[in-house]
Parts: structure tokens; C-alpha cells; sequence
């Protein structure tokens, strides 16, 4: 059985606020002259390199100024050996002198803790909480009040199951320490920006033979949807969840040609529904001439199955992979941020 201890010696880390991510100690190593890997316990360059991790450094902090009584944000920051440093940023309510060496998540001499949250996981937080009907975008007293709510003392990070990666315990689950374990490298690679060359690839992918619709021989004989009117079918599928649907849709012709015919208006909203962070899709399927004779199901299954996380993920599969990732974590913060909502009634205390 795979030994879930360190190889590499443990680093003081504080780990995001939204997506339990490391601010510090994201370690590189690679094979030798000799093709010998010395480091395994480091990530792999070859896999996601230096450069697209190098938005993990990139962090704001939320806070709480105890004279305003309203939580703050602050400018740009860093994670030095563990201390917090950060530059007071726009945010009237930044009034608080410690710029330096602040203490994530614990309470010290009597002062609020600080959250650390990645610039990119903002930007994602923020779109995650637009796309929410019934909420009116974020609030930072309310965001700061939810994060406080899941703050323990030790270790410096949050209490909220932010789920399993790769089905083996989460790093953030053991240690102060980031652990760069091979083959998990999708969990730093940068989770907004692709390259041109990788929207390129996707809409090659999507152009592929495979993907062509082409009519479905009915392994169900003799079928009555198929005589059923075109309306009647899409009722009928409405009332399915997307696995049932995509199986009746392999399963049956009349379904598969009702979905596919004149149907992209359908498709399209599907497919935002079942990935709605995979925004570089989102566009490509705006374009008809591409999707003209795509098998909407295929092109479905293909993306969603391309960008579940997986040990050993190569760009652009690892950003789209740890992006999904951390909307799911968006996702996790949605219950206490409503609950934090429904107890907010003015300043924080
Ligand atoms: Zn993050």
C-alpha cells in the first residue's frame, strides 16, 4: 500500500481560503543527466511547469478592521516562510497597521484572523457567485463572517471537507506542510489562463472524426418514442437527469435524432448546466459552423471525462481539471456563505 508520508522535508505553508491550495512551497525537481529521478516526492516540470504555478503566489488577504467593524481586502500579498505580507490595496476599510507577518486563520493578541485566498480564486469565487440567481454577488462582511465560521485554531486551514483528490487524502488534511507529490501536479496548474495553443487544441478535438453524428442503430426494437412527436420527446427527456438522458439518447434512434436535429439551443444550455466552468467550451459551441454535425452527446462526455482530476494530468487537462476543482470548492463555501447571509444583521462585532 502507497505511504501517504512526506518524502520531501515538511515547509510551514498556509493554504488558500476557497480552494485549500498552497501559497508557498510549490517545489520542482527534475530527472538528472542520468534520467534519474532524485526528488519524487517534487513535482515534475515536464508535467505542469514553474511558470504556469506561478499564480499560487499570487494572494490577497480577507480580514476583519476591529475599528470600522467591517471586513477589508487587502491588496497584493505574499506568503514569506509562513508570515502573511501584504500592501494595503484600495479598500477603504484596510486601516489595519499589520501589514507584515500576519498569522492566517488563528486569533492573535486579541486581533481578528486573516484568510488568505488566491487572486485567481477570487476571480473564480466571483464568477461562481454571479452565476447564483438568488444571491447578489459577494458581500465581504458575509464571505468573511462564512470563512470564520469554518476556521479552526490548528492547523492553518479551513474545516470545510474540500473533498478528496485522487481519492487519497487531501494534503491539506495532514500537515502545515504543501506536499509536491508527483502526478498530483493538475493541483497547481494555473486554473484561469490557457494558452492559444490549447483553445486550439479543443476546437481540433471537437472537429475529430469520432465526434461526427452519424444515425444510431436502435437497440431498442419496435419503438414507440419514435412515433411520438418531436415535443412530446424533449418532455419526456426534461424529466431525466443528464446520465439518463445521455443513455437514452445511446440507446435510442427516435431520441437521439430528436435531440440532435435543429436541437443546438438545447445542447448548448446543457452543457453550461453540466460544466459551468468550462468557459473556453462555452464559446466554442457559440460557433455553429464548428459544432455543424458534432455528436452533442460525444463532445459532452468527452470534455467532462477529459477534465475529471486525475493523477498525472498534462496541460491543458490539469488547468481545466484544477479549475473544476476548485469551483467544486466554490461550491463547498455556498452553504455557510448563505448562512452566514441569514444571520448577518450589520456590523461585524
Ligand atoms: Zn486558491
Amino acid at each position: 500500500m502507497e505511504s501517504l508520508e512526506p518524502e520531501n522535508d515538511p515547509m510551514e505553508s498556509c493554504y488558500c481560503a476557497v480552494c485549500g491550495g498552497p501559497t508557498f512551497g510549490v517545489i520542482f525537481s527534475s530527472l538528472d543527466e542520468k534520467g534519474v529521478d532524485r526528488k519524487p516526492s517534487y513535482y515534475d516540470p515536464e508535467v505542469v511547469s514553474p511558470k504556469d504555478a506561478e499564480w499560487t503566489d499570487e494572494m490577497v488577504v480577507i480580514g476583519h478592521n476591529q475599528g470600522t467593524r467591517r471586513a477589508f481586502i487587502s491588496g497584493k500579498g505574499r506568503n514569506d516562510n509562513g508570515a502573511i505580507l501584504v500592501s494595503p490595496g484600495d479598500d477603504p476599510n484596510f486601516l489595519d497597521p499589520r501589514t507584515n507577518g500576519l498569522a492566517c486563520y488563528t486569533a492573535w493578541s486579541g486581533q481578528s484572523p486573516i484568510f488568505p485566498i488566491h487572486s485567481r480564486c477570487v476571480t473564480l469565487l466571483t464568477r461562481y457567485m454571479a452565476d447564483m440567481e438568488d444571491l447578489p454577488g459577494i458581500d465581504l462582511d458575509i464571505l468573511y463572517l462564512a470563512f470564520h465560521r469554518f476556521a479552526p485554531c490548528l492547523p492553518p486551514t479551513l474545516k470545510a471537507d474540500l473533498g478528496q483528490v485522487c481519492g487519497r487524502p487531501g494534503p491539506w488534511f495532514r500537515t502545515y506542510a504543501w506536499w509536491c507529490r508527483r502526478g498530483e501536479e493538475f493541483l497547481v496548474a494555473d486554473p484561469i489562463s490557457l494558452s492559444e495553443n490549447s483553445v486550439d487544441l479543443l476546437r481540433q478535438t471537437i472537429r475529430k472524426p469520432e465526434f461526427r453524428v452519424s444515425p444510431r442503430p436502435s437497440r431498442i426494437t419496435n419503438e414507440i418514442l419514435g412515433k411520438l412527436p418531436n415535443e412530446i420527446v424533449d418532455t419526456i427527456v426534461s424529466l431525466l437527469n443528464t446520465p439518463e438522458m445521455m443513455n437514452l439518447c445511446e440507446a435510442s434512434r427516435a431520441v437521439h435524432q430528436a435531440l440532435h436535429h435543429n436541437n443546438n439551443p438545447f445542447w448548448k444550455k446543457l452543457i453550461k448546466e453540466e460544466l459551468p466552468w468550462f468557459f473556453e467550451l462555452h464559446d466554442l459551441i457559440q460557433d455553429d459552423e464548428l459544432m455543424r454535425d458534432r455528436n452533442w452527446v460525444a463532445v459532452l462526455k468527452w470534455a467532462d471525462e477529459a477534465t475529471t482530476p486525475a493523477l498525472g494530468m498534462k496541460a491543458p487537462w490539469a488547468s481545466l481539471a484544477n479549475r473544476r476543482r476548485i469551483w467544486d470548492c466554490c461550491k463547498e463555501l455556498v452553504l455557510p456563505y448563505y448562512e452566514a447571509f441569514s444571520m448577518f444583521d450589520g456590523p461585524l462585532g
